[in-house]
């Protein structure tokens, strides 16, 4: 995954659980306005239903002391019921309680029209007297009077029994509403955070690990070991980047490998350098001093060589030199001896393990098979031949390289002095 897709999916985890928290907070502040506008109601809703038992009991005291002392001067309980029905039953909240509340409403309203009606007749007859077209019972007006006060009171008592039942209900939802969401909010929230620090850390790690690996790598490569290969669960972007320096690494160290060999071989005779052949001889003098092994060294050097380029071309001086160094490496062992172009027409050959008398009868076959060989210039269409020098040195002379080489050079330059064409040992 990349490094943006991984933050944007973290991010948007986290805004989905913010969104969530909010939506989820702003359900229950609505819940809570509408449990506070139910409370607001409730207590109106008691003040008047305690007005009206008031009421209700004061109409009731004046209709038993009417009844009992037929007195017509008391005439204001009919205003009172009048004030009870019309204006502060119809001021209750209902609503809020529900249909059986709605059909207590029902009810109260239903039984004040029946004292109404009767508490008409009774005025009528208590005015007329003997005149009026209904005649009433008194004691049976008192005992329905009373009945239906107290069928109201009753009432009223099933209808406070609602409101407070419902009002407790509010209290307790009300609770469960706040307890949700602080819940929403000590659960969210932590989450929330919990995830962004855990993103955040998994992210970072990931885009680290691999940069403290390359960090390695890199060091490995600047101390000379291009084999370096970089694995690791990372990004995309990272492991494309891991990807693209192990390819860095393998062709560096195939360029290295080629460096190598370039900085060591001859280019015109495939032998190897001067460079080559000073390590080499230290090493085999080392090593023939360690184990006491004999260790021959042969120094060639064409004679009078200039003269071919002069003549020629240097091309053609070229392709003798060419001539020369295969025909020096058919002469060595492979594997063993170390043959060289020191410089321009000067060739070296380290022989491990060999006696003088060994290294004199290579260098017997080298000069001979040398001095035969025909080299046709195609340009002026002629045959040349050339001759070769070579000194011949062993470590038992020498104490190290450096001399052995000296030694070597000078036996060449010894048979050079001769005449050329021939071999000389050399002698302390
Ligand atoms: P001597 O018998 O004393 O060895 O004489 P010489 O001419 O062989 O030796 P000298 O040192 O005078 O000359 C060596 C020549 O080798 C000089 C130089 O032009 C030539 N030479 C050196 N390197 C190369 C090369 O790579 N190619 C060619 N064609 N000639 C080279
Ligand atoms: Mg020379
Ligand atoms: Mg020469």
């Amino acid at each position: 995954m990349r490094i943006g897709q991984r933050l944007g999916i973290g991010f948007g985890i986290i805004l989905l659980l913010m969104i969530g928290m909010t939506i989820f907070v702003s359900f229950s502040l609505n819940k809570i306005e509408k449990i506070q506008k139910t409370v607001a109601s409730h207590a109106t809703n008691v003040k008047i239903i305690n007005t009206l038992k008031k009421s209700i009991d004061r109409w009731l005291m004046t209709v038993e002391y009417i009844l009992e002392k037929r007195d017509l001067s008391q005439l204001d309980y009919h205003e009172i019921l009048e004030a009870t029905i019309e204006g502060e039953l119809d001021e209750i909240d209902w609503d809020i309680y529900g249909v059986t509340a709605l059909k207590l409403r029902d009810e109260i309203t239903q039984t004040f029209n029946n004292i109404e009606k009767l508490d008409n007749t009774v005025q009528m007859s208590l005015r007329l007297g003997n005149k009026s077209p209904e005649t009433i019972n008194m004691d049976d007006a008192i005992n329905s009077f009373e009945a239906d006060a107290s069928h109201i009171t009753r009432v009223f008592a099933s209808l406070n029994e609602i409101a407070n039942k419902t009002y407790e209900q509010v209290l307790v939802y009300s609770k469960k509403t706040e307890k949700r969401s602080w819940l929403s909010i000590y659960v969210i929230v932590p989450i929330a955070i919990g995830f962004s620090i855990f993103n955040g850390f998994a992210t970072t790690r990931s885009i680290t690990n691999p940069l403290k690996l390359l960090y390695t790598a890199t060091i490995k490569i600047i101390n000379g070991s291009f084999d370096v290969k970089l694995s690791i669960k990372s990004p995309t972007e990272i492991e494309e980047l891991l990807n693209t320096f192990n390819i860095m690494s393998v062709k560096l160290n195939e360029s290295y490998k080629r460096l190598e060999t370039l900085s060591i071989i001859d280019k015109l005779t495939g032998l190897y350098n001067r460079r080559y052949f000073d390590e080499a001889l230290e090493r085999e003098v080392l090593r023939a001093k360690r184990f006491n092994q004999a260790l021959g060294l042969l120094f060639i050097d064409i004679d009078k060589f200039k003269h071919i380029n002069d003549t020629y071309g240097h091309d053609e001086g070229d392709k003798v030199l060419q001539r020369l160094g295969q025909l020096i490496i058919g002469n060595m062992r492979n594997g063993i001896d170390v043959a060289c172009r020191y410089g321009g027409e000067e060739f070296t050959i380290i022989l491990p393990e060999t006696q003088s008398y060994a290294a004199f009868n290579i260098a017997n076959r080298i000069l001979n098979n040398f001095r035969n060989m025909k080299f046709h210039i195609p340009t002026k269409d002629v045959i040349v031949q050339k001759t070769i020098s070579i000194g011949i040195a062993e470590l038992g002379q020498s104490l190290d390289a450096k001399t052995m080489l000296v030694n070597a050079d000078k036996a060449m330059y010894e048979a050079k002095k001769l005449g050329g064409n021939r071999i000389c040992e050399y002698r302390v």
